[in-house]
């Protein structure tokens, strides 16, 4: 563990067996330092559980970037469970999860995830009070965030192309999912055009006839000349071989972990590509818990994911100040704020 490339000094790492109900879990907690470490729980049928660990340890430590960028009292954490959702996902096997988390006595906090959702909340609930989604306006379907990255592509051309608006200017989507759809319904009704690709067919059909957008293949997303490059698909999409081929002046997307390795941060910034880090353009699900606790109504939480424009905005005057990327930044931010904590 202490020699794995994704470990980044994690308070702790659970690996938690269950045989009655067959659970097979790893929670990551990255850090505490700053509260109670939050992060959804993904349910995966992972070929090989060292993938399962490396995804645990590199998404818990994202977590933990999201919410201190967005100076919110929470740590990070990721809990992954080794079963398909299709087929293994019983109440029993979620409940012995929700007793694992119940476990950790509120260190850690969990929400729905890639192959769980708020209906398997309820059923952890059961047993854990340590989850996301407990209110009835959680239960109200609201892309935060897409509307967190439309926030920070909207800092991110005000800083970049001196533009209060995004009308007439041209988004290249990759992915069309939960968050990259949303994302393009705003950007559409903001007067921007669209350049879209999705591996699923029927997606883009829909983005075609309803937003008008240029459907490219999954490849050729890459290629395009557009002003705003908007990961929402995979993650390490930003690498060797793609990065050369970008036609972008800016890149801001959804994704989780869109660099395929740290130093493509400063390639990108070589060709005079600005990247914002996708940790805090993503950050609108953080943002969204910590005000379930407040006022959680749709207008209450938007407004609260609006935040992410301000951050973004601070963070990019300071890198222009400074000549550092936006990355190098945030993450000193995000070091020193974790420092300070007692
Ligand atoms: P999703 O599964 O709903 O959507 C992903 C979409 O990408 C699907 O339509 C899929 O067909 C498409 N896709 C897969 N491979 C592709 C490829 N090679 N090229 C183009 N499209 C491809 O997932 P999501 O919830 O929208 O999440 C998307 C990304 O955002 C992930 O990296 C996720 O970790 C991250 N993220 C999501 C949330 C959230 O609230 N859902 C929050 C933070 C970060």
């Amino acid at each position: 563990m202490f020699t794995h490339p994704e470990y980044d000094g994690h308070e702790a790492v659970l690996h938690a067996h269950d045989p009655a109900t067959g659970l097979k879990a790893i929670v990551a907690l990255h850090s505490t330092k700053l509260g109670p470490a939050f992060g959804g729980c993904r349910m995966y049928p992972y070929d090989d559980p060292a993938l399962a660990l490396t995804d645990a340890l590199r998404l818990s430590r994202g977590m933990t970037y999201k919410a201190a960028i967005c100076e919110l009292p929470y740590g990070g954490g990721k809990a992954v469970v080794l079963a398909d959702p299709r087929r293994d996902k019983t109440p029993e096997l979620l409940r012995a999860m929700g007793r694992v988390i119940a476990g950790q006595g509120g260190r850690y906090i969990t929400a729905d995830d890639v192959g769980t959702t708020l209906a398997d909340l309820a059923v952890m609930r059961e047993v854990t009070r340590h989850t996301a989604g407990a209110t009835a306006a959680a239960q109200e379907p609201l892309a935060v965030t897409a509307h967190g990255v439309l926030m920070a592509i909207e800092a991110a051309v005000r800083h970049y192309y001196q533009r209060p608006d995004l009308e007439g200017l041209r988004f290249a989507v990759q992915g069309l999912g939960n968050v990259g759809y949303p994302l393009c319904e705003q950007l559409r009704a903001r007067g921007a055009a669209l350049v879209v690709s999705d591996v699923d067919p029927a997606r883009t059909a829909r983005a075609a006839s309803e937003l008008q957008a240029e459907v490219v293949g999954p490849e050729a997303i890459y290629d395009q000349v557009v002003d705003v490059f908007a990961p929402c698909a995979l993650g390490a999409v930003l690498n060797d071989r793609t990065i050369p081929r970008l036609l972008v002046r800016l890149v801001c997307g959804g994704a989780n972990n869109q660099l395929a390795e740290p130093g493509h941060d400063a390639l990108l910034a070589a060709r005079g590509i600005a990247y914002v880090p996708d940790y805090l353009a993503n950050a609108g699900g953080v943002i969204d818990f910590y005000q379930e606790a407040i006022d959680d109504r749709p207008a209450a939480v938007l407004a609260s994911v609006e935040r992410i424009r301000e951050i973004t905005a601070a963070v990019l005057a300071h890198a222009a100040a400074t000549g550092e990327t936006p990355l190098q930044v945030s993450d000193r931010i995000v070091r020193d704020r974790i420092r300070a904590a007692v």
